[in-house]
This record gives C-alpha cells, structure tokens and sequence, in this order.
C-alpha cells in the first residue's frame, strides 16, 4: 500500500478476503488501513464472522447495505485520503457509487495487490491443497473401478462427483469435465449425454475442495484395448508432463515454464494441437496467479502451487491430456497429485 501511495484499500474479490481474513460467506466489503482491518458484513453473518474473523478485524454488521456501512465506517476514520480498490473486482454499478457517495476521497484502481501475496503459498497451504489433491485421487480410482461403456458422461461425473462428496469435498472448484470419444478433443468439455463406446478415450478433468484450497486434475484413459495409434499419442503427452514437472522450477518465467513441455510436443509435430496453456496457479480460486504461458514474462515465485497439464487434441478423433499439481519448493518441484501417469485400459 505504501508503494502504491495509497492510504486504504478496499476488497472487493471474495477469495482475496477469505485470504486476508479467513472469512468464507459471500457478503463482505473489508477496508485495510495501514492499522486495522475493518470488515463489514451482513446479518446473515454475524456468527460466521465472529467465528472466522475473529480479533483479526474489527467487524461491522451493516443493516442497510454493505457499502452504507463502508461510508460511515470511512468517514470515522482520520488519515484517509487515497484509497485504492480492485479494480479486476468491482461491478460498474459499485464504482459508479464511489463516484456518487465517495467523493470526499479519492479513488485508486489497483490489479493484483493482494494476488501477488496469495501466488506463494506457506507450509499450511500446500498441506490444504495436497489433501484436495489426494481427495480428488482417491474419488478418481473409486470412478475408474465402476466406468463401463454404456454409461453416459453425466452418469461418470455424478459417480466422481459422489466420490468426490463421500472423501469430504466442500464443492468443486469447477464443473467436472468428463469427455469421452471425438469429445476428448475438446479441452473444456463439459460432461454431456454421449453414451460412452468401447474404444473410446475419456478424458476427465475435475478437483476438490479442502478448506477452501482447490485441486485440479487429468487423467485420460482407455474404455477396453488401446490403439496402437493411441499409445503413440498418449506417450508424447505423458513424456511432456513428466518433461515439465521434473524441471519446473520457482525464478522461471512463465514462458520458459510453458516451453519445457511446448518444445517437447513441437518437436514431434503436434505443435498446433497443443492449444492451450501449459499450466496455471492453483489455490483458493481454481485459477489464479501465476500463469506459464507462451506469452508469460513474468518469474514464477518460489512457492506457488502450479498446474502442469500438457494436452494435444484431434477433432473428431479425441484428445489426450494429463495434468498434475506442482508446490515449486525450494528444494525443486514437488507433484501434490501423485497418482500413476501410466495409460490405464480401464472395464
Ligand atoms: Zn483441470
Ligand atoms: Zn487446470
């Protein structure tokens, strides 16, 4: 806040202040000060806060709306003249009532003040997400015992979704991608009506949810005998996420990150089919900072939780992808999803 010459900052993006303040519910507004955190909220939340929030701020409940209470609250304190927002998290509607009801400060966009604090994560973190991790695994062998071809997509996700219930999964980070035949070809699937045939690859896709902490997962298998054809496909996959996650470290940037798997697959001419990122920052929102990507510049810091998931796809055929949760310790990369990246022939 110092070097942005800003006397308080509002939160606004939810996860940011689940961060801050280990609050969970849905309605908050926190003003940071360079003294105190001030969290507002409503009725509905007296108790949760009290519980979450704790000492750690001093907690308004606001019985108009949030942002009444944000005005009065602002108004009793001295010392407030620049305040920053999140500019990535607040709704037209909310900033036109900075311009409205807020005139006597002034107002300073802000990108990624808090995100950049949330990208390295500590001990307690990782410890979260690799129990999202090992929820996601165990729901996934129990998922893979029960596939047969017959089965539609929806009716695998709803028994990975169950699994994923019965292992202690407060939610999914998001929604579960279960893909099967030509479908696999489509990265952001989601899981439809097809019936599932022998042959088929199926791709599957999906987290936990521990505590907040997310997981993220791929695995794609074979319903029967795989092809030869497959094989191949399948080995240039999972040789460039092994590439990747062996040599992954923290101080990379972002695009070099990306090339150690990019290159891999390009060399073996699939270049074009691999159209997506090579991975994404992982914690309490699916995605987040930081990114490894063609374009990336930035280093990738010591500690952040990353995914590597290689993928190459052919419409109307199918696709392949295998992706893996990576801590970058400082000791080098360390896989939170350890379960076997071998071609399983599954029913
Ligand atoms: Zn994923
Ligand atoms: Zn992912």
């Amino acid at each position: 806040m110092t070097a942005a010459h800003i006397d308080g900052l509002v939160l606004t993006s939810l996860p940011n202040v689940r961060y801050l303040t280990g609050f969970s519910g849905t309605s908050a507004l926190v003003l940071v000060t360079p003294r105190d955190f001030h969290f507002v909220t409503d009725f509905r939340y007296d108790t949760q806060a009290g519980e979450e929030v704790g000492d750690l701020a001093i907690i308004r409940i606001e019985q108009q709306s949030l942002w009444t209470g944000l005005w009065n609250l602002a108004s009793s304190l001295t010392g407030l003249e620049v305040i920053g927002f999140e500019s990535a998290h607040l709704l037209h509607r909310d900033f036109q009532r900075l311009l409205t009801d807020g005139t006597r400060w002034q107002w300073r966009p802000q990108v990624n003040l808090v995100e950049a604090l949330r990208e390295s994560k500590d001990a307690d973190e990782v410890a979260l997400i690799r129990h999202a991790g090992e929820m996601a695994i165990t729901a996934l062998k129990k998922t893979l015992k029960e596939v047969r071809a017959g089965q539609t997509e929806l009716n695998v996700a709803g028994v990975l979704e169950k699994a994923l219930r019965d292992e202690g999964s407060e939610d999914f980070p998001f929604a579960t991608i279960v893909a099967s035949g030509p479908r696999a070809a489509l990265p952001h699937a989601r899981a439809s009506s097809r019936v599932i045939e022998r042959g088929d690859l199926l791709l599957l896709d999906f987290g936990a949810q521990y505590k907040g902490y997310c997981s993220d997962i791929t695995r794609t298998v074979v319903i029967g005998k795989a092809t030869d054809e497959q094989r191949a496909f399948y080995d240039i996959v999972q040789h460039a996420n092994a590439l990747a996650s062996k040599s992954v470290r923290a101080g990379m940037k972002g695009q070099d990150a990306d090339g150690l798997a990019r290159r891999y697959i390009e060399d073996r001419g699939y270049g074009d089919a691999f159209g997506h990122s090579l991975g994404h920052g992982l914690g309490l929102e699916v995605h987040e900072a930081p990114r490894l990507a063609k374009t990336v510049e930035t280093p990738l810091s010591a500690g952040a939780v990353v995914t590597i998931e290689p993928g190459i796809y052919r419409p109307g055929w199918g696709g392949v992808r295998i992706e893996d949760d990576v801590h970058l310790a400082s000791s080098g990369p360390e896989i939170l999803t350890d379960f076997t990246r071998e071609l399983l022939e599954v029913a």
